[in-house]
């Protein structure tokens, strides 16, 4: 059922050059299910090689050839989605629903992106004499190389991969070394769908190795990173060195909002869902609850009502309603950051500990009356850790909601137009929902500012990103 995985380069699945390899384990049993192939900087300079002759095949090929195309890619990762998905549950641990619904999402992302480049229209300028036509066209950007982690194996490529194939550009994919064969099973249905060789790559190895030769190379026009802030800087700051454009979707903290006003019920209901989606590890995960006082007791009673259900174990289990932290590292990192809250004064009301010693489980857990000092209340938990704090007035609530660098995400629960508009107004974030959770759609941009990074990857801000604009002005004589 677990497969292998290799490497993509110049439309062919290969070994590293000295067979060198790399362990993955399902993080529910923390045994060993496979290995991945390692590139060496040797593999690297192929698929150089490869993605400069790709992206001039690709970027020839007609806007609607590359839709036909896309799109048959979709139908084929659609069709063999009970397979993909159950492959992703065992290397990443998120429940098979959830990794069903994320190969599902991933080809209707390939649909709407396959669709969107058709349009990429530019437009026509008038011109100040009458023999003069000016106007500008959208070029592709040239081959991209991505670089992508392990909460969401394949949604995370899945939007630069069609970013990139939908302009025209080529790409090459640096997926993550701990969930490789659901990217893998992408790139091969884009294999069959019939992409030619050199237009999408995939290669894993040591990242920092790999992102330090690639990003550099003249090759490589443009760098999209999905991963943590202190990386993403890294690698922003070396894009900018070498003047290569760059997208860097990077770590939220996303306060979520409750006014007095709000359904309540809705609102511990739905946050708390979305909470513990995937182990409580999505950078736009509601992760800072922010609720006014005199709803305060009866929001922690729904959330709680919902955390004492949620049945954690491994994710093929039809049972299971959250599965494990998809490494150790999460596994001690939710450790100190509850020790800590403990250690100043919160109270644990659920959950703060690790379930069993076989693989990386954690109860979901709730944490109250938290001094402003609790590390949770700053760092991001990427994880089934929550915060719940009170507030009293719509400043108060908008001023903690801004406090931090982060904006990826920002939630609010409210009935009334007053504070929906002051807090999607004043908000510091990329992307805000209000009164549902309506993120991450294929036709929305997705992105954040501050120190969540720059750029999108949705809506027609999402084809944007791998495009220049060339003016062209011609006196006809
Ligand atoms: P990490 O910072 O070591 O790695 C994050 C990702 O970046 C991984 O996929 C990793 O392979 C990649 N990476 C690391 N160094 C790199 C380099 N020099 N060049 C290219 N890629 C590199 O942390 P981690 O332990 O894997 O994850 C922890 C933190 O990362 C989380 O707390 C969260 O803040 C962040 N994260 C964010 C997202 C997201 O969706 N924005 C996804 C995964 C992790």
């Amino acid at each position: 059922m677990y497969t292998d995985t290799l490497l993509h380069i110049d439309g062919v699945w290969t070994p590293g050059a000295r067979g060198r390899v790399l362990e993955v384990l399902n993080p529910a049993t923390g045994l060993v299910i496979g290995e991945v192939a390692h590139a060496e900087i040797e593999d690297l300079d192929r698929a150089l090689v490869a993605a400069e002759r790709g992206f001039q095949v690709w970027r020839r090929t007609s806007a609607h050839e590359r839709y036909v195309l896309m799109r048959r890619a979709a139908e084929l990762f659609r069709a063999r989605a009970d397979d993909v998905a159950r492959r992703l549950t065992m290397e990443q641990g998120k429940p098979f629903a959830e990794a069903l619904g994320e190969v599902k999402l991933g080809a209707d992302l390939i649909e709407w992106f396959a669709e969107e480049g058709r349009r990429t229209y530019g437009r026509v300028i008038p011109a100040r004499a009458g023999n003069v036509d000016s106007y500008t066209v959208r070029e592709p950007v040239g081959p991209v190389a991505a670089f992508t982690p392990w909460n969401f194996p394949i949604n995370q490529v899945v939007r630069k991969l069609c970013g990139a194939l939908a302009t025209g550009c080529s790409i090459l994919i640096k997926a993550p070394e701990e969930t490789p064969a659901s990217p893998a099973d992408l790139v091969q249905a884009f294999v069959d769908a019939g992409v030619p060789p050199g237009v999408v790559q995939l290669v894993y190895g040591i990242p920092a190795e790999i992102s330090s030769y690639l990003v550099p190379h003249p090759v490589i026009k443009k760098i999209t990173f999905t991963g943590s802030t202190a990386v993403g800087k890294h690698l922003a700051a070396l894009a900018g060195q070498h003047m290569k454009r760059a997208t860097m979707e990077l770590g939220g903290h996303a306060p979520a909002v409750v006014f007095a006003d709000a359904d309540v019920d809705l609102a511990a209901k739905l946050l708390a869902t979305f909470k513990y989606r995937n182990a409580g590890q999505v950078c736009t995960s509601p992760t800072r609850f922010i609720v006014q006082r005199p709803v305060y007791d009866r929001f922690v009673e729904g959330f709680l009502a919902y955390v004492k259900k949620l049945t954690v174990g491994d994710g093929l289990d039809p049972a299971s309603r959250m599965g494990p932290l998809a490494n150790h590292r999460r596994v001690v990192a939710m450790d100190q950051l509850v020790t800590d809250a403990a250690s100043c004064g919160g109270k644990v009301a659920a959950g703060g500990y690790r379930i069993g010693e076989r693989g990386n489980f954690w109860a979901p857990t709730v944490l109250l009356d938290l001094p402003a000092r609790a590390r949770i209340l700053s760092e991001e938990p990427f994880g089934p850790v929550a915060p719940i704090v009170p507030f009293d007035t719509v400043d108060e609530a908008i001023a903690e909601s801004n406090r931090l660098p982060y904006g990826l995400a920002a939630y609010a629960y409210t009935r009334s137009l007053a504070n929906s508009h002051a807090f999607a107004s004043q908000v510091e974030s990329g992307m805000v929902s209000i009164n549902h959770h309506g993120l991450a759609l294929p036709e929305l941009p997705f992105g954040g500012i501050k120190d969540s990074g720059y750029g999108s990857e949705g809506g027609v801000e999402g084809l944007e990103a791998y495009l220049n604009t060339k003016v062209i002005t011609r006196a006809n004589l």
